[in-house]
């Protein structure tokens, strides 16, 4: 028997992303409906009056009169109202999916547990200083479906894990998976789930870039497909790579040709490195010329909360790595300066925790060991940090972001750094990772 549902598009979870879709559908004619468990959910008041809502609790009975849901990233589709429309055949799918319907223009989707942001937001800046018509945004910034106003040539999307579970059959021009590491597992259960939710990002892809340093980018994708590598080591003819001399000069290079020397870009460590070459070979694919995406490189300062130098007290150095939320970004950062202020008997004094995601915190343990003379722990999950990294260095406890601060300064001395780099999140404490970047800040320009 055929089920007649009316056509009806539900989308279920409000925010900035089911915003752009309840008025991206409305606007091209289609019967639109919203529902979220809260009671105000955010952007209520930014959609049409129209539009039939129904807030409070996720509504079955909607849920199931839908023809299709879009479903908003911040929803676990394994929640018990979304089973029950799957298991009535509704499709459930992401904004990315109606994107993708919606445009035949050209996507590059970048994903990976970290640098995304950097890596979008630096490809983007390529692709304009080269002349292009191009739209950035999704998990960063503008979501998706709002780009479509600006009627670019070209889509560049940073795209989460949990958008690409609900996203099939992408069909993007480039694609990359720029690293893995844990993250999310509370809600994808398994890195192997995790893996599988991030390399859905390669269906129907055209060019594929990938990390040579982390075989877990590397797709399996049918032979003919062009694929370029990137990595820190030496690459070989036409990938991406680093030539080192013996002096310690480190050329990011494509083949044996020298480009620009790491020493000429602002962004910092060898982590950002990797991500400077992510972007050539994303460029490359999308024939931007190598001239103008190394100057638009050697202007790019990076982004807030990403390592970013705050201040210098007393010849110790601070950085806000705010975003640094889980183990793979802290690692990068506790290695990337670890290993620079090394060589002048300096340590790192590190700020960790919040809340943990269900993360392994062992895997912190050689890092600090090397590099940290203390680590101050805040928030929710101190009890499980603390266990697992139990004699490795000092640790210490602080009730506050600010008490923090300041047992940091006490435990460090002149060329020793200060890093707020928690590999968690963060909302036990803060409204998000800017607010709690924004707060060490704040108290690292208060200190004497
Ligand atoms: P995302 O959007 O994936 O969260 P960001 O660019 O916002 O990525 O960076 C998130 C965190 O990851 C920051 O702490 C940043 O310093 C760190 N980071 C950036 N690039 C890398 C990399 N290549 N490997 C590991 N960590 C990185």
């Amino acid at each position: 028997m055929l089920i007649q549902r009316g056509g009806l598009k539900v989308v279920a979870g409000l925010g900035v992303s089911g915003v752009s879709a309840v008025n991206f559908l409305h606007e091209k004619g289609y019967q639109v409906a919203v529902t979220d468990s809260r009671e105000v959910p955010p952007g209520h008041d930014q959609i049409p009056a129209t539009v039939k809502t129904s807030f409070g609790q996720l509504d079955q009975e909607l849920l199931l009169q839908a023809e299709e849901i879009i479903i908003s990233p911040g929803l676990d589709p394994k929640i018990p109202e979304i089973l029950a429309a799957i298991a009535q055949g509704i499709p459930v799918v992401s904004e990315i999916q109606i994107l993708r319907r919606a445009t035949d223009k050209a996507i590059v989707a970048i994903t990976g547990s970290n640098a995304k942001s950097t890596v979008t937001t630096l490809i983007g800046l390529m692709a304009k200083d080269a002349g292009k018509k191009v739209a950035v945004g999704g998990n960063l910034g503008r979501p998706a479906l709002d780009l479509t106003k600006d009627d670019p040539e070209l889509y560049i999307l940073e795209l989460s894990s949990f958008q690409l579970e609900t996203t099939s059959n992408l069909n993007a021009d480039v694609a990359v998976v720029l690293n893995l590491s844990e993250d999310h597992l509370d809600r994808h259960g398994d890195m192997f789930a995790y893996h599988t939710a991030k390399h859905r990002i390669f269906q129907g892809v055209k060019k594929v870039v990938h990390n040579r340093d982390d075989s877990l980018t590397r797709p399996l994708v049918p032979d003919a497909t062009p694929m370029q590598s990137f990595g820190l080591n030496a690459p070989d003819l036409n990938q991406y790579g680093l030539l080192r001399e013996d002096d310690g000069t480190m050329w990011l290079s494509r083949g044996r040709e020298r480009l620009i020397k790491s020493s000429d870009i602002y962004i910092q460590g060898t982590h950002n490195v990797a991500n400077a070459l992510a972007c050539l070979a994303l460029g490359e694919a999308i024939g931007l010329p190598l001239d103008s995406m190394l100057n638009t490189l050697k202007d790019f300062k990076g982004l807030e909360h990403r390592c970013e130098f705050v201040k210098e007290v007393h010849g110790v150095r601070y950085y806000n790595d705010s975003k640094g939320t889980n183990i793979g970004a802290t690692l990068a950062a506790i290695d990337g300066l670890g290993a620079a202020i090394e060589p002048q008997h300096a340590k790192v004094a590190i700020i960790l925790g919040g809340q943990g995601k269900g993360q392994d915190f062992t895997a912190l343990r050689n890092s600090l060991q090397k590099y940290v003379k203390v680590a101050v722990l805040i928030g929710e999950d101190q009890p499980i940090i603390e266990t697992a990294l139990q004699g490795t260095t000092t640790l210490l406890h602080a009730e506050s972001l600010k008490q923090a601060v300041e047992l940091c300064q006490k435990h460090t001395h002149e060329n020793d750094v200060v890093l707020l780099s928690p590999a968690c999140a963060s909302f036990d404490m803060f409204t998000g990772y800017p607010q709690r970047g924004h707060r060490f800040v704040e108290y690292v320009n208060e200190l004497n």
